[in-house]
């Protein structure tokens, strides 16, 4: 099911006056009564923690209500852990999980005593140099040919993540001559995936990893990480994954595989992002001309570089028309912002009721991998990000770019003497 818009037409015209649109919305109620409810589906499992992915909604304001809620930061990037920083969350609350990944990042993650899970064998030796052996060190494993990938992340033999099956246990092997005391195995190998088979297939994976690794290495794995990828119902018709079966089939995998050949606790902990954010965010825009040609066009004043998962794999985002939900949908429109670039459309042949330009339009879904995407091309700015507390009040959490935040890298005065 989708999550209802939780502001009225009236509601949502008055914030314009403060905040001019387009902007993303988030619920703060929402997102914490999500967050306890995935909580609440796994606890049985040892250590469960989600490390909510920053990349997905990078805002240190939402990430300090997720830790609250008690989830940690997955990170991949410097900028992502000076935020988990800011949020509050340090040491073993973050998780850095990198590819090709710069020296630098892994000297910042090492001193905020980030557990650090690596893409590569190679990565052994170059950490090491970079900032020392960690005591606790965890690996990315990358199936191959052994496990179905999705559209989003693609095959995983066709995927640049992770070790190979006979590497990892190589990889094992040399960390272990390093010094390494603690272990973890992490794999992500889907986005956006509804099928609880799927997810519970993984978790399979990895425990029949941990035994294999454990009988060629004697080393016993005390945390996986099962990576993100819990899809989110983006189409009305799209049902929710459900929580408390996977959790349920991934207790009997459990109990069979880890408890069952000594292996247990066995902490299991999981990296989504998209899950815990997307549902609960909305971009909120205005249409600003209506255009007829050989199809009919509602130009809105929010672009791809606000939301770009439309124009990238062609997905869906529903959309609503404030005010006009009781209406037929018997007018159809591509729905485009602005850019040079066709590829500029929240929507393509979308029956709509009949659109006037001042419409106020609302994009669902757009919590995670929304705003976080936008990008500035063709001189687009990105929008601000508002948040609806719990007690009502809508705050805002990040400002709208101004061209002087567009402009700040080029020094104009520097030209004026420049010679052409
Ligand atoms: C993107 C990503 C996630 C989060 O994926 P979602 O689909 O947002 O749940 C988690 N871990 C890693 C390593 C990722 O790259």
């Amino acid at each position: 099911m989708l999550r209802q818009y939780p502001l009225t037409k009236a509601q949502t015209i008055a914030l314009f006056e403060k905040y001019p649109s387009p902007f993303h919305l988030y619920d703060e109620k929402q997102i914490r009564a999500n967050a306890r409810r995935l909580k609440k589906a796994f606890d049985w499992m040892p250590g469960f923690k989600n490390y909510f992915a920053v990349k997905a909604l990078p805002n240190p304001f939402i990430m300090k209500i997720l830790k609250e809620e008690g989830m940690g930061a997955d990170c991949s990037s410097l900028a992502e852990l000076v935020l988990s920083e800011k949020a509050g969350i340090t040491g073993e609350n973050i998780m850095f999980t990198s590819n090709d990944t710069p020296a630098e990042e892994f000297v910042l993650a090492r001193k905020l005593g980030a557990i650090i899970n690596l893409d590569d064998i190679s990565h052994i030796d170059f950490l090491e140099k970079a900032s020392g052996t960690p005591e606790l060190l965890s690996f990315r494993y990358n199936p191959g040919r052994l496990k179905e990938g999705n559209v989003i992340i693609g095959k995983p033999e066709e995927a640049k993540y992770g070790l190979t099956r006979d590497q990892i246990i190589e990889a094992y092997k040399i960390a272990k001559s390093k010094g390494v005391k603690r272990f973890g195995l992490h794999t992500m190998v889907a986005s956006n995936e509804l099928s609880e088979e799927y997810h519970v297939g993984t978790a399979r994976m990895l425990f029949e990893l941990v035994v294999e690794i454990s009988r060629a290495t004697g080393i016993r794995i005390e945390m996986i990480d099962m990576g993100g990828g819990y899809g989110i119902p983006y189409h009305p018709g799209d049902k929710e994954v459900d929580l408390e079966m996977v959790s349920r089939l991934i207790k009997k995998d459990y109990d069979e595989l880890i408890v069952g050949n000594g292996l247990a606790p066995l902490e299991i902990v999981m990296e989504n992002g998209r899950m815990v954010t997307g549902p609960f965010g909305w971009l909120v825009s205005r249409i600003r001309h209506i255009k007829n040609i050989y199809r009919r066009y509602a130009g809105l004043d929010a672009s791809m570089a606000n939301l770009m998962r439309p124009g990238m794999y062609g997905s869906y985002h529903h959309i609503t028309v404030l005010g006009k939900e009781k209406l037929a949908n018997d007018h159809k429109y591509d729905v485009t912002g602005p850019l040079c670039e066709n590829n500029d459309k929240f929507a393509v042949e979308r029956m709509l009721p009949e659109l006037e330009i001042g419409d106020a339009i609302v994009i669902h879904c757009t919590g995670a991998h929304g705003h976080a995407m936008g990008f500035n091309y063709n001189g687009q700015l990105r929008s601000a990000e508002l948040l609806l507390r719990e007690n009502g009040e809508v705050e805002q959490i990040r400002r709208a770019e101004t061209l002087d935040d567009y402009f700040a890298t080029l020094n104009f005065e520097k030209l004026e003497g420049f010679k052409a």
